[in-house]
């Protein structure tokens, strides 16, 4: 350290890195930056990107000791103090290290090394030159630019993504116009382009609607949950449309629309961009590429989009303006993360709503548990929709199948079959919606029910027989087909089950003129796949339809009049507690698909447990009866709402270690002392996971508070233990999966 530096002030940075620490570490650097910069610094061996999430004058460590930042990146700040608290909250919260949860939260570009300027977008009209100009003054050889000119003439201006569509080489061709002198650019936020198809068709409120817009907007500017309840088709989204226009017209505020699947965003997209054209609109998920990504990040950080609809990790963006949420399906589970940090994204949502004041709307037809305790006590406002909104379309009737009193071929019963057959007639289409994918789930010995197993986990093997191998959808293992039973030496092994293939090729051969389309995670895997194949639907050249879960979602096809549903009963009697209610919220959802327009739609489930209380409550489409009968449930089981649960996860290439982490992790937590129950180390349901032994511990208690209180106290030294860095492990604190 030279003697000029002692003479200088210190402008020590606390600077958050992407490492599994805790705490923020200080940083020397020449001038003063602000909390939001993000700097490069070396850190060990290696150099890093991190954030200033606060500055000082001096620091616990000698000055000799402090490392200088290398460099920063922004001019100015791009993170606010609330993104930082809220990431404080998250990572205390979920018991992950706070560098870590702010740096996952940026886009992929801002955790770089490289500076990152959002590559801005253009759109291109001719000036006055260009207007007196004519294609003949354009060399005949120079086609792009030629095609770019006439177009522009007829259209009148063009963005990049219009100028893509011309020609892959569009910027050479804009270069040369703009040389001539012929061209003004604009800049475009990426939601003005679909004001062209802006849509005036204002449906009128009905009276569920209205209630529900009216209530909530008499509490605008109050932090208050909302419980949207409303059966499918009853006009939630026209509801959000409402909201949003009374919500933008009257601020230059933000507003924020989760959406559990990037799969839904599409649609959604459309219909705000149509009905709301005035308000720039991004959207934010993982299908996009990371300049776009980056780009829509500033802005909605920027608040220049005025409108953001994102998925999950679109929780954390910065609004400055934001003053109102919704969370579309708010009881889909995909709003859990599943790794790094487990954050549950509504809840995040809600307590970003609390910090901000501002109103949260859940949307669902068939609400999380959770979600219904709060809104039946009274802590959310709870606003009802049992109406379709199209007045014509009625509930679908609900029907069950025994499947053990039918014979069953190829998964398909008579009567369902003829239910098929009639539609056909009828020209109008059907859902065969399937839980599995895959040919056959599994291989079987009729002998002695042997099953192939996956060596690497405790799942089963699924059948892929175009490929002629067993597949692990848990892990990924692969193997070939075995020729004979290992365990008792039958040459006759036969597919089981009803995979989306096998159902397919037995309708090709049974209903030999429908037109079958599957849509499953196979067939779909290509981009663009799925909105081509729902085109097609929509345009009437499909009769049938067979898919999974994809399908149940917000997709709406007025000619569907019938839905199958084939394979249940392994759900009715899953060891994780809320398997039955996420088989009820799906078949409801996909029970919505039939009859959305004016025809009266169907749902034949076949199961071997038609009177089973579900399927009553499904036939009578109703939820609160079934939610009550669940929730007595979980109030005698001491499970959630009624109490609070966390995991500790630990997986390692034997047990025994895994075994000797968590019994010390449940040795320390009893000693804390604390009110939370702490049950013994088990393996869960599924043991082994791509070659890697689980054990779990979990934790119970009456209060979110008593589970932090031991959750904080042992994180730190779990962090610290040796077995630490020898094994895999998290904590998942309102885990969603068992
Ligand atoms: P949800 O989101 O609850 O499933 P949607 O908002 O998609 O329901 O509405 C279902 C259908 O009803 C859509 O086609 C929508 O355009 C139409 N719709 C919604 N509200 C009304 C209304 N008040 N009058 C007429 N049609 C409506
Ligand atoms: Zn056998
Ligand atoms: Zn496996």
């Amino acid at each position: 350290m030279t003697e000029q530096a002692h003479s200088q002030p210190l402008h020590i940075l606390k600077v958050a890195l992407d490492v599994p620490l805790d705490g923020v570490f200080d940083y020397r650097a020449d001038t003063m930056l602000q909390a939001g910069q993000r700097v490069l610094v070396p850190f060990g061996s290696r150099q890093q990107v991190g954030i200033v999430v606060a500055t000082a004058s001096e620091s616990e460590l000698e000055p000799s000791k402090l490392k200088a930042i290398i460099r920063h990146f922004d001019q100015e700040p791009v993170l606010d103090a609330e993104f930082f608290s809220l990431l404080k909250f998250c990572a205390d919260y979920y018991q992950y290290p706070y560098g870590q949860a702010l740096l996952s939260a940026l886009p992929a570009r801002l955790r770089q090394t490289e500076p990152a300027q959002a590559r801005q977008q253009f759109r291109y009209r001719l000036n006055a030159a260009g207007l007196a100009a004519g294609v003949a003054d354009l060399p005949p050889r120079q086609v792009v630019q030629r095609r770019i000119f006439a177009t522009l003439r007829e259209r009148g201006r063009l963005d990049e993504a219009e100028l893509a569509e011309l020609s892959p080489s569009w910027r050479k061709g804009i270069a040369a116009l703009c040389e001539k002198g012929w061209l003004e650019e604009e800049q475009v936020y990426a939601g003005l382009r679909a004001s062209l198809q802006a849509s005036n068709v204002e449906p009128e409120l009905n009276a569920e609607q209205a209630h529900a817009v009216q209530s909530i907007l008499l509490q605008r500017d109050t932090f208050q949950p909302w419980l949207l309840h409303g059966i499918t088709g009853s006009g939630k989204t026209e509801v959000y449309i409402r909201l949003l226009q009374a919500v933008l017209e009257d601020n230059d505020g933000q507003a924020l629309v989760l959406v559990p699947e990037i799969n839904l965003t599409p649609q959604l997209e459309a219909r705000f961009r149509s009905r709301l054209p005035q308000y720039p609109l991004v959207t934010l998920h993982s299908n996009l590429s990371e300049s776009e990504r980056l780009q829509n990040w500033r802005l909605a950080q920027s608040g220049d989009a005025r409108i953001v609809i994102g998925t999950r990790l679109s929780v954390f963006t910065p609004m400055p303006k934001l003053k109102f949420m919704i969370v579309d399906e708010e009881h889909d589970t995909s709003y859990k993360q599943q790794d790094s940090m487990r954050y549950h994204a509504r809840d995040v949502a809600l307590v970003r709503a609390q910090r901000r004041n501002i109103p949260i709307v859940l949307g669902s037809a068939t609400p999380a548990l959770e979600t219904w305790y709060n809104a039946q006590s009274g802590r959310y406002g709870l606003l009802t929709m049992q109406q379709r909104a199209v007045s014509q379309s009625q509930l679908p009737q609900v029907n069950c199948v025994d499947v053990s009193r039918v014979q069953i071929q190829d998964g398909l019963s008579p009567p369902l079959l003829k239910a098929l057959r009639k539609r056909l007639e009828r020209g109008e289409q059907s859902l065969l919606f399937i839980n599995r994918r895959g040919y056959a789930p599994v291989l079987l010995c009729n002998a002695c029910h042997w099953i192939a197993p996956c060596m690497r986990c405790s799942s089963r093997l699924v059948v892929h027989l175009r490929q002629g191998r067993l597949r692990c959808h848990h892990c990924g293992h692969e193997q070939k087909i075995a020729r004979q039973c290992p365990s008792c030496g039958n040459p006759d092994l036969h597919p089981t089950g009803h995979g989306t293939q096998r159902l397919e090729e037995t309708l090709v051969k049974l209903l030999p003129d429908a037109r079958i389309l599957r849509v499953d995670r196979d067939s779909t895997r290509r981009k663009h796949a799925l909105s081509e194949m729902l085109a097609a639907v929509h345009a009437g050249e499909v009769d049938i339809l067979i898919g999974t879960q994809m399908l149940a979602k917000g997709h709406d096809f007025p000619n569907l009049t019938l839905v199958g549903v084939l394979d249940t009963d392994s759900a009715l009697f899953s060891p994780d507690f809320r398997a039955a209610e996420r088989l009820f919220a799906q078949l409801m959802q996909v029970a919505g698909r039939a009859g959305r327009a004016d025809k009266p739609g169907e749902v034949l489930i076949q199961t071997t447990f038609p009177e089973h209380q579900l399927f009553n409550a499904l036939r009578s489409q109703d939820y609160a009866a079934y939610a009550q009968a669940l929730m007595q449930e979980r109030e005698v089981a001491q499970f959630p709402p009624y109490e609070f649960l966390a995991l500790i996860k630990a997986e390692a290439n034997d047990y025994a270690p895994v075994q000797q982490f968590l019994q010390f992790a449940a040795d320390t937590a009893r000693g804390l002392g604390s009110d939370a129950l702490v049950y013994d180390p088990v393996r869960p349901q599924m043991e082994r996971l791509k070659g890697m032994e689980r054990g779990q511990l979990l934790f119970q208690a009456a209060t979110r508070q008593a589970l932090q209180v031991v959750l904080r106290q042992l994180t730190p030294q779990l962090r610290a233990h040796p077995l630490g860095n020898r094994i895999r492990w998290a904590v998942d604190v309102d885990p969603q999966e068992f």
